[in-house]
């Protein structure tokens, strides 16, 4: 890298002087099809920071007329936390945002992270552990409120392009190795409601596993049994289920994330996209090597609020990786009855702001991205 620099360097003094360059000195140059210099010596990526050096009247108008897009919808979240916008085209967001095939504004989705469920009214001891009757009052509280849940792909395509999802969803993620509470306490609600759940697994395949609940049966089988159902998806919760950090060898690093795959891809016949960082912990070299594995999706357990088009709720430590999609945040199961209902709220809020900054963001549109967003009575049909 290091010997690129001295090419470098005078490529970007040129640049600069020609930008900074007053009109007159620059020579006058004759028109080409494509609006750059044909003679120009660099490469057609440095092209576009050219037509600078020659201003035409018509180029006036235009950058006078570049307005910051409206405000983005904002809500009370904890002290520090704030959304994060990744999509970098604003028009191609708001032609996403306002597609009447695609979510309807203010969609939300709340991810919640589950451990083990407790018999009956049992006290938790472990802080990510709940009961019976707390697993009951969360379904419930679900319920009244409408929610319907998504897996990690459908999540994947609502995130990327806003593909529709229910108005309120959940991702109910169940982390470990818990066929027993997949089997005994998810199963018989997600049969009752017509619900998915997904399960963060850890994808080590054994050769000594224990054993599975029906006669013969192993781990593995067993986990196959539950997905065969067609009630879960599968997703990874790394190889060995190693928390990260950054003392642990980058090939180390490499195997637990990415060597994750090939057993699940064995087992379940698809390739997860989603990683459920272990204990929460993720490291530089850990995000590195989920992008390049291919997962596009992770999670931390970090609870910072519900999900929305373009909108990932994210605290300070999270945001200063600038990988907004392989650190999204979930509800604790603890706290989901309270969460489900905040979320609700926020999604009402949202929505309603959307349906109120729809002309500013419809003018804007018009004016920098030459064309018309749908009515909002296309997109809100009542
Ligand atoms: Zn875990």
């Amino acid at each position: 890298m290091l010997s690129l620099r001295p090419k470098l360097l005078p490529l970007l003094a040129v640049l600069a002087l020609a930008a900074c360059a007053p009109a007159p000195a620059a020579p006058p140059e004759p028109p080409s099809p494509t609006g750059t210099a044909s003679a120009t010596p660099f490469p057609p990526t440095w092209a576009t920071a050219q037509p600078s050096a020659t201003p035409s009247p018509t180029a006036l108008p235009t950058l006078a007329a570049t307005l910051p897009p409206p405000p983005a919808f904002s809500t009370r979240l904890h002290a520090g936390v704030q959304p994060v916008a990744y999509i970098s085209d604003h028009c191609e967001y708001l032609a996403q945002r306002w597609d009447p095939r695609g979510a309807l504004p203010g969609s939300v989705v709340a991810p919640i992270m589950f451990h083990s469920i407790l018999p009956g009214n049992t006290a938790p001891t472990d802080p990510s552990a709940i009961n019976e009757v707390m697993f009951e009052q969360l379904v419930r509280q679900a319920q009244r409120l409408g929610y319907e849940t998504i897996t990690v792909p459908q999540l994947l395509d609502f995130i990327e392009s806003n593909a529709k999802i229910p108005p309120r969803s959940m991702i109910l993620i169940l982390d470990d190795r818990r066929p027993g509470t997949a089997e005994d306490h998810f199963l018989p609600v997600l049969e009752e409601n017509g619900w998915m759940a997904t399960l963060a697994w850890i994808a080590h395949p054994d050769s000594a596993q224990r054993s599975g609940r029906l006669p013969g049966e192993k781990l593995w089988d067993w986990i196959v049994r539950l997905h065969d159902t067609g009630y879960f998806d599968v997703q990874s919760h790394g190889l060995r289920h190693i928390y990260l950090n950054s003392s642990i060898p980058i090939d180390e690093v490499r195997e637990e994330i990415a060597d994750s795959i090939p057993p699940l891809v064995e087992h379940f016949g698809y390739a997860p996209v989603a990683y459920i960082w272990p204990g929460g912990n993720y490291t530089r070299a850990g995000l590195e090597v989920a992008r390049e594995a291919g997962f596009e999706l992770g999670f931390t357990v970090y609870s910072r609020g519900p999900i929305q088009f373009n909108w990932i709720p994210q605290g300070e430590e999270e945001r200063s990786y600038g990988e907004p999609l392989l650190l999204l945040p979930r509800f604790w199961d603890t706290a989901a009855v309270f969460n489900l209902e905040q979320t609700a709220q926020i999604g009402d809020a949202a929505q309603q702001f959307a349906r109120e900054n729809h002309a500013a963001e419809a003018a804007w549109y018009r004016q920098h991205c030459g064309g018309e967003l749908p009515p909002l009575e296309d997109i809100f049909k009542e």
